[in-house]
C-alpha cells in the first residue's frame, strides 16, 4: 500500500499557504486553490466536478472602535454585522459573556453592549443582545499569548439560510477587538461611569453563486465513504484549513493507487464554511440527500498538523467509536480525549443520518466536562493563524492517520459497533423508568445486536440519527455550537444530564421521551426483517 509523501503533502501546504492565502469563500484565492486541487486529483485518477450553489455571505472589514476621549481600539467585523448601531456614538454597557442571565440589571436597548469570551456562541451572544434591544455588539477576544483578534461570525443559522431563518439572523452590527481592547473598555467603564463608542462599517453580506469541489474515485452506484475538509478559510488560515486541504489531496493521492477499494469514495472540499457556516456542506446535503442513504460515514479533515496537536480528540458517532479508538491505538496516535460529533466544523451529516468522524489537536482543552465547549487552540480562527504554527511531523502523521481511516472505512466489511449504542439506551431507560418503554426495549435491543453491516446497519444508522441525532427533528440543520451536541444524542440531551432553565425541563425530557419511543417502535418493525425496508 502507499504511504504518504512528505515532499508532496508540504509542497500542497506551501501553495495553499503562501499562493492562495486569503480563501474567503467566492474569493479569488479560493477559486485558484480549488483549481489547483482538481488539477492533483484528476491527475491521480479522480472525477473531479465542481457543484454550485448559492448562500448568504459575509465579508468581514478591518476596522477601528473610536472610544470618546481615548485611543481608537483596533477591531475586525464580525460577519453578518449588520449596519444598525454604526457611525454613531452609543453608550456602552458591561454584558459579562452575553448569555441571558449576564443582562440581568443590565440595560441594553439602543446600546452597545460590550461582551467576553466563553459563555453562549458568538451567533448566540449576538442574538441575545438583539433580544435586548441592543444596537452593538463589541466582542472581546480570548486572552492570548500575543493580541490577536478573534475572528467570527453571527450567522446562527447553519447552512444557507430558508425563507423562515432570515428572522433569526441578528440585527446588530458587531466587532470584535483584542482582549487588550476588551480590558481597556472595562478599565475605562469603571473610572468613568459612562463611555461611549462609535463603530465603523463591518461587514458585507450578500447572496453569492459559489462552487465547490465534488471529487469521486472507484465504484459509482456502490456504498460509499465521504471524506471532506473545508477549502474556504479566515485569513492567513494555515492550520485551519490549509493543511487539512493538503491532507486531503496526499490521502486521495495515496487511495487511488493500488486495487479499488470495494466502496466508493468522494472527497469534497467544502467553500462557505467558515464565515458562512457549513453553507457547502449543508447545501451537499440537500443536493445529495437520496445518495447519501449509500454512505457509511463521513471523515472531517480540520487542522491537522499543529501545534499543540501531538494528542488528538476524537469526535465520533457512537456507533464508529470501536473501529475508530482500535485504528488511532494501532497508529500510535495519542488519544486526549474522545467526544460525540459538535455542531460545529462540518458536522452537517446527522440529519441525513450519516455516521462521521473528526480528529482534531487536543492543545489544552483535556478536562473540560459535557455542556462545555472545548477550547480551542489560541490562534484558531484569529489573525495569527500562521505557518510558525504548523509542525510537519505531526502533519505527516495526521494525514497518514486520515489515509489509514479512509482505507479501513473503504475496505473493512463491518464498521458499525451498535453495542456501545444498546449500552447508553439501556440505562438512559433504566433511569427513566418509564413502563411502556421498558417492555418494548428487549425487541429494539435485538434488532440493534442483529445488525453490524450493510444496508441494516446504514438503515439502523438512519433511524439513530432522524430520532435522536438532532435536536430540531429530521431535514432540519440545528444553530451553530448548539449546546445540546457535547451529549451523545443532541435529541435526549436533557434525559442524558443537560440542564435546562426551571419549567422547561419536564417538558424537555417528555418531548425527549417521545423521541426514543419513536426510535424503539422503528427499532422493534425492523426486527422483523433485520435488513430494514
Ligand atoms: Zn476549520
Amino acid at each position: 500500500m502507499v504511504g504518504i509523501d512528505r515532499a508532496r503533502l508540504l509542497e500542497h501546504l506551501r501553495f495553499f499557504s503562501t499562493e492562495t492565502p486569503n480563501r474567503a469563500a467566492g474569493s479569488a484565492d479560493e477559486a485558484r486553490a480549488a483549481d489547483y486541487a482538481a488539477e492533483n486529483l484528476r491527475a491521480a485518477g479522480w472525477r473531479v466536478a465542481f457543484e454550485p450553489f448559492e448562500t448568504l455571505t459575509s465579508r468581514v472589514r478591518e476596522t477601528v472602535v473610536s472610544v470618546s476621549g481615548d485611543r481608537d481600539l483596533p477591531a475586525v467585523g464580525i460577519g453578518y454585522a449588520t449596519p444598525r448601531g454604526s457611525g454613531r456614538f452609543l453608550d456602552l454597557v458591561d454584558a459579562g459573556d452575553g448569555s441571558l442571565a449576564a443582562y440581568n440589571g443590565v440595560d441594553a436597548a439602543g446600546k452597545a453592549v460590550l461582551v467576553a469570551a466563553g459563555g453562549p456562541s458568538v451567533p448566540d451572544k449576538s442574538f441575545i443582545a438583539h433580544r435586548k434591544g441592543a444596537a452593538a455588539v463589541l466582542l472581546a477576544s480570548p486572552p492570548s499569548p500575543e493580541p490577536s483578534l478573534a475572528l467570527r461570525a453571527q450567522k446562527g443559522v447553519w447552512g444557507p439560510p430558508l425563507p423562515e431563518d432570515l428572522l433569526d439572523l441578528p440585527d446588530v452590527t458587531a466587532v470584535s477587538l483584542t482582549h487588550q481592547g476588551g480590558q481597556r473598555l472595562r478599565e475605562l467603564l469603571r473610572l468613568r461611569g459612562r463611555v461611549q463608542v462609535r463603530l465603523g462599517h463591518a461587514a458585507e453580506t450578500l447572496w453569492r453563486p459559489l462552487r465547490q469541489l465534488v471529487a469521486r474515485f472507484g465504484p459509482d452506484e456502490a456504498e460509499f465513504v465521504l471524506l471532506h475538509g473545508h477549502l474556504d478559510a479566515w485569513s492567513p488560515g494555515v492550520t485551519d484549513n490549509a493543511t487539512g486541504i493538503a491532507a486531503l489531496l496526499e490521502t486521495g493521492r495515496a487511495l487511488a493507487q493500488g486495487p479499488v477499494p470495494p466502496r466508493g469514495l468522494r472527497l469534497a472540499l467544502w467553500t462557505g464554511h467558515e464565515v458562512e457556516e457549513a453553507s457547502g456542506s449543508a447545501a451537499f446535503v440537500e443536493a445529495h440527500w437520496a445518495e447519501l442513504r449509500r454512505c457509511v460515514a463521513h471523515l472531517n479533515v480540520d487542522s491537522p498538523g499543529c501545534e499543540g496537536g501531538e494528542r488528538v480528540i476524537l469526535y465520533r458517532s457512537l456507533e464508529l467509536r470501536t473501529l475508530a479508538s482500535s485504528v488511532l491505538a494501532a497508529e500510535g496516535v495519542p488519544l486526549a480525549r474522545e467526544l460525540p460529533l459538535a455542531k460545529e466544523s462540518d458536522n452537517s451529516f446527522a440529519l441525513a443520518g450519516v455516521p462521521g468522524l473528526g480528529v482534531v489537536p487536543a492543545g489544552e482543552s483535556v478536562g473540560t466536562s459535557p455542556g462545555q465547549r472545548v477550547a480551542p487552540l489560541w490562534w484558531m480562527h484569529t489573525d495569527r493563524d500562521t505557518i510558525e504554527r504548523v509542525r510537519p511531523d505531526l502533519l505527516v502523521r495526521d494525514t497518514a492517520l486520515a489515509l489509514k481511516l479512509a482505507r479501513v472505512l473503504a475496505r473493512r466489511p463491518t464498521l458499525h459497533d451498535f453495542a456501545p449504542v444498546q449500552d447508553l439506551l439501556h440505562d438512559t431507560l433504566a433511569q427513566l423508568g418509564d413502563p411502556s418503554l421498558l417492555a418494548a426495549w428487549p425487541k429494539a435491543a435485538k434488532a440493534l445486536a442483529g445488525v453490524r453491516s450493510g444496508e441494516g446497519a446504514r438503515h439502523v444508522s438512519r433511524l439513530l440519527l432522524a430520532t435522536l441525532g438532532t435536536r430540531g427533528g429530521r431535514l432540519h440543520q440545528d444553530r451553530y455550537g448548539d449546546p445540546h451536541y457535547a451529549y451523545e444524542y443532541p435529541g435526549i440531551a436533557h434525559l442524558l444530564g443537560a440542564d435546562a432553565p426551571e419549567h422547561t425541563l419536564l417538558p424537555a425530557r417528555l418531548r425527549e421521551r417521545n423521541r426514543l419511543d419513536d426510535l424503539i417502535h422503528a427499532l422493534q418493525s425492523l426486527e422483523a426483517s433485520p435488513d430494514g425496508p
